[in-house]
């Protein structure tokens, strides 16, 4: 997997060392840098080998990607969201076995749709909780209720693909249930 770096020479954009982040806007004073160094170290409070904050380690990755769409994949707004639907909307326990199954429907679905693409809204218009709210969380969990904060906060911005992911929900389900 390519690193944020790579990944934002790869899209042609120029990444900043000052002031608040480029993407999220977080008030931080490194630019993108430190706001993905923020975000290497946002669950320490947490204990990662508990099946429990599992979920809240994934909605802080789908946030954080959402909000940074520049420096992914282009079909990872697709994934992000998506799980952000199932995890939100629907309730899915969301675990480390589902997102390989989650690839394969996207797989599929990236033949029948090569065109659509996700884009994300204005930078700094990508939910109101930035990597800077979560680094000021004091304890596992006021972290664990500002990340789900956050994840609700970014899934609403993108409002206007519900529909599209919710479909692609739909075929997850199927595949999950087969
Ligand atoms: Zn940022």
């Amino acid at each position: 997997m390519k690193t944020f770096v790579e990944q934002a020479e790869k899209n042609g954009i120029k990444l900043l060392h000052s002031g608040p982040c480029q993407f999220c806007h977080a008030p931080v004073e490194a630019g993108v840098y430190k706001c993905f160094e923020l975000f290497s170290q946002a669950l320490n409070l947490l204990d990662l080998s508990k099946p429990e904050v599992y979920i809240t380690r994934f909605l802080s990755v789908d946030s954080h990607a959402l909000q940074h769409s520049e420096v992914h994949g282009r079909w990872n707004n697709h994934l992000h969201l998506t799980r952000l639907h199932l995890i939100i909307e629907r309730k899915f326990i969301w675990d480390y076995k589902k997102t390989p199954i989650l690839s394969d429907v996207l797989k599929k679905y990236k033949k029948n749709n090569s065109n659509e693409y996700l884009s994300p809204p204005s930078a700094g218009q990508r939910g109101l909780i930035t990597i800077s709210d979560i680094q000021n969380a004091k304890n596992a969990s006021e972290l664990i209720k500002i990340i789900h904060e956050w994840a609700i906060s970014v899934y609403q911005v993108y409002a206007v693909y519900h529909k599209i992911v919710a479909g692609i929900a739909d075929e997850f389900e199927e595949s999950v249930w087969k």
